[in-house]
């Protein structure tokens, strides 16, 4: 059975990359018919916060990646929050060590120093040197008698290597001689990070470890404890890193990257979910929009990218344009109204303006905030008659006036309001005589007409512009200070 597990630590909040390991796992356990289960590493007391907990429980469930165990769902295996499995680390602790894979290590912490520099002086690997390795029984009695404090240390293989075979990477192979033997539990009892993480994934029954790539290096201890504790090894899924668009690791200097900040800019998740499921995968064909159903049905493993993948926020930006024009009609134009009336532009509809200014405006909006801007620049007043151009210089500017004024006067003398009276018909008829009084047609006309009343070059259907600005005029369900 493929029973996967995103295993994040409760120490911030939930990044992309994060999201995007979740995400891998999630995929992976749905395509399968498998398990997804969400364990809580929050070994790491001082830092582990529930507020960091509760922010990643609400930001996988507003991606909408579900899980079938976890802390707050229960399941076979559980606790599922490391802290509350001390008893068993100890238990693997005490077999471990009733085997002979760990050893009592009463070094002082002085004298694992000695060993350090020792080791550099000398040029070698900083590995444990101790005695305790191949102390005698009397030698370990002697010690607990007197009430030394001790670790649990890991007997590593002095010599040899293992390796595995990484889904994504290949075959990954350590030598052992340089690792030393490690220590998997504190002289305070506190279980190692390394050892939760394999007696968790074990006792979970975890068939596929999908992690980022930054974990590989632990797997060389994960794979030896388990090894040792005689349970299957999992197979394991290293990806690559999340870059940002100058090729470095991704961090917060790149701006957004944290899952609750896209959710408060107005992103909508299933974007979120399908631009995180490109960032390494591809179903190997042009296409790049998917349905999160779609992308069960779709993702493989094997099609994950070895090399790291380019976060970039503008295209992040356009696929949540895509998802938003795909919703169905009456959603959409929900999800604007709403907006409008929430930002005060929209006072009240029977909800035919909304629509109309939905369907008229869609295409220039990726991000729902974005209809702000579009919906109030096209009912702004006065017209736009300074508009300049990127690099500061106004544009079409005689153009402007002599259209500007004809506009205006056309509006002034109730003309233009007459013919709107007939709908998108009566607007051209008007336009067609407005731009013969003015020896106008084409781009000539219509450019500064847009610019004009919309402050755009480029923008929706004139006919429809300025039909809505018309009814907003007229069924008063646009706040008239919003302009
Ligand atoms: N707790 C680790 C992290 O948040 C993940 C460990 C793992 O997946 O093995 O990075």
């Amino acid at each position: 059975e493929v029973r996967v597990r995103f295993a994040p630590s409760p120490t911030g909040n939930l990044h992309v990359g994060g999201a995007r390991t979740a995400l891998f796992n999630y995929l992976f356990a749905r395509s399968k018919g498998g398990k997804f289960v969400l364990r809580i590493e929050d070994t790491d007391l001082e830092r582990s916060t529930k507020k960091s907990e509760e922010a990643l429980v609400n930001d996988l469930t507003w991606l909408g990646l579900n899980w079938d165990e976890g802390p707050d769902v229960g399941g076979d295996y559980g606790p599922y929050r490391q802290s509350e499995r001390n008893a068993l680390y100890k238990q693997y602790a005490e077999q471990l060590l009733e085997s002979g894979a760990v050893y009592r290590c009463f070094c002082s912490s002085e004298e694992l120093e000695e060993m350090k520099e020792r080791a550099k002086q000398m040029q070698l690997p900083p590995v444990y040197m101790g005695k305790w390795a191949t102390a005698s029984e009397a030698e370990i009695e002697a010690e607990l008698a007197k009430g030394t404090s001790y670790t649990y240390r890991f007997r590593v293989p002095p010599e040899g290597s293992l390796k595995i075979n990484d889904l994504i990477r290949g075959e990954v192979s350590w030598n052992l001689n340089t690792l030393g033997d490690f220590v998997i539990m504190r002289s305070n009892g506190q279980p190692v990070y390394n050892f939760c993480v394999t007696v968790d994934d074990a006792t979970m029954h975890i068939s596929h470890v999908i992690r980022a790539e930054e974990h590989l290096p632990n797997t060389l201890r994960q794979a030896l404890i388990y090894k040792a504790l005689g349970f299957p090894m999992p197979t394991f899924a290293h990806v690559s890193l999340i870059l940002a668009p100058d090729k470095s690791k991704l961090s917060k200097r790149h701006g957004a990257t944290s899952v609750g900040q896209f959710k408060e800019m107005g992103y909508l998740p299933q974007a979120m979910v399908n631009y995180l499921a490109l960032l390494g995968w591809g179903d190997g064909t042009e296409n790049e929009f998917f349905s999160v159903d779609e992308l069960v049905e779709k993702f493989t493993l094997d099609r994950v990218n070895k090399s790291g993948a380019v976060f970039d926020s503008v295209k992040l930006k356009w696929m949540n344009g895509l998802h938003l024009r795909s919703l169905p009609q009456d959603e959409l134009v929900k999800i604007f109204e709403d907006r409008w009336k929430s930002v005060g532009i929209l006072v009240d509809s029977d909800g035919t303006f909304a629509k109309e200014a939905t369907e008229l405006l869609k295409d220039g909006i990726d991000l729902i905030p974005d209809a702000d801007t579009a919906l109030s620049n096209l009912l702004s007043y006065p017209l736009h008659t300074t508009l300049t151009s990127a690099e500061g210089k106004p544009i079409v500017q005689d153009k402007l006036s002599e259209v500007a004024a004809g506009l205006i006067s056309a509006y002034d003398s109730g003309e233009l309001l007459a013919e709107l009276d007939e709908g998108h018909a009566g607007w051209q008829k008007w336009v067609k005589s407005f731009g013969k009084s003015l020896k106008r047609k084409g781009k000539g006309l219509f450019m500064p007409l847009r610019v004009l009343l919309t402050g755009k070059v480029h923008g929706p259907e004139m006919g429809g512009s300025i039909s809505l600005i018309y009814k907003a005029g007229q069924c008063g369900a646009v706040n008239p200070q919003s302009g």
